[in-house]
């Protein structure tokens, strides 16, 4: 029997509002989203903001106070999780350490009483087809994380699912098996051509992974739209300062953002007019980053909570002319160069 090819849906969400307890805050606000078939959608946003609540409603895990969720236009609000045509992928992989890579794929089909020959055919179809057909013996403690991961993978996939949803799959790894584990996540959504949601709180996770990325906080989506829109016009002081690598600055009239790479910088001494746009600065910190160096720097003029900034300078730049902590200068930048921003809510 060959593996079944799986067909992807799109993901509807329309007003969907999740309230814990009575008189609380709403943990997701009456929010809008629609998902493409086929796409990978990174949900993004600081620890709170409702990411995982929502995934677990698409799930079917939590109950959903308001609104409808909708699968290629069905209405799957009210289905139990294992009708829906989701399937959850969970932190660390969660696989049964006692059970083989086989008996770990083939546990969902054992639970709904499939005989033992067509579970581990369907099983063994499922390894293959993550190149693990090998390894089905092995237990998740003699599998490289790579490996296990695929187990995860085809153990998700064995439900046969349209949409694929991921909490924070990835977080628990070290960084080095993480970068590598979220370039094959990518490599197998776009083989597999399924729909993947998936959870993160770091913007550079979801910029690597994500044909959506969709911005929360407090309840409520930010901003949505592929990662290069989203960093380069950031919508929010909000979504510019959580993306990071912006300034958000202090104009006339209003607020924008500036990328810190686009950021000019001179000594204060320097004849070189940065035209209407300059503003006077310390250098607070100098870290050498490789092709790079970030220089933070202190506003002269600024309130407060306004008064960090960030300069990125690549690093035959900042040899050319090297700048030290408490040295004075002036910062600017063109107005081609900086979005103005809407005020959070
Ligand atoms: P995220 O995944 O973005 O970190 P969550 O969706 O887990 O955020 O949580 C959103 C909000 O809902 C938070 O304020 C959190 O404390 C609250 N919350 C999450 N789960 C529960 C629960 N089971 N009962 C009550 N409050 C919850
Ligand atoms: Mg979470």
């Amino acid at each position: 029997m060959e593996a079944v090819v799986p067909v992807p849906a799109a993901v509807e969400i329309v007003s969907l509002t999740k309230r814990y307890a009575a008189g609380t805050p709403a943990a997701v606000d009456s929010i809008d989203l629609r998902i493409d078939s086929g796409s990978y959608c990174c949900l993004l946003g600081p620890s709170g903001c409702g990411k995982s609540t929502t995934l677990r409603m698409i799930a079917g895990h939590e109950s959903v106070t308001s609104g409808d969720i909708l699968l290629d236009n069905r209405n799957i609000t009210d289905l139990p999780a294992a009708a829906r045509g989701t399937a959850m992928m969970f932190q660390s992989f969660a696989l049964f350490p006692h059970l083989s890579a086989l008996d770990n794929v083939a546990f969902s089909l054992k639970m709904k009483g499939v005989g033992k020959t067509e579970r581990h055919q369907r099983a063994n179809d499922l390894l293959a087809r993550v190149a693990m057909g090998h390894l089905a013996e092995r237990k998740p403690g003699e599998l490289s994380g790579g490996q296990q991961q695929r187990v995860a993978l085809a153990r998700a996939l064995i439900t046969e699912p349209r949409v694929l949803l991921l909490d924070e799959p990835l977080s628990a790894l070290d960084p080095f098996l993480r970068i590598q584990m979220r370039a094959e996540l990518r490599r197998w959504q776009k083989e597999l051509g399924l729909t993947f949601i998936h959870v993160t709180h770091s913007q550079e996770e979801a910029m690597a992974l994500a044909d959506t990325m969709v911005v929360m906080n407090h309840g409520l989506i930010e901003q949505v739209g592929p990662p290069r829109e989203v960093y380069n016009h950031p919508a929010s002081e909000f979504v510019a300062r959580f993306m990071g690598g912006h300034n958000v600055l202090d104009v006339p009239a209003g607020k924008v953002a500036v990328r810190n790479d686009h950021m000019h910088i001179v000594p204060e001494s320097a004849a070189y007019s940065l035209g209407t746009n300059a503003l006077a600065a310390e250098i607070t910190d100098v870290e050498y980053q490789g092709t790079y160096v970030l220089l933070g720097l202190a506003l002269a003029d600024a309130a407060p909570a306004a008064r960090n900034v960030s300069v990125m300078l690549g690093e035959a730049a900042f040899v050319a002319r090297p700048y030290a902590r408490g040295e004075r200068v002036r910062l600017g930048w063109a107005d081609a160069d900086a979005r103005t921003l809407a005020t959070s809510a």
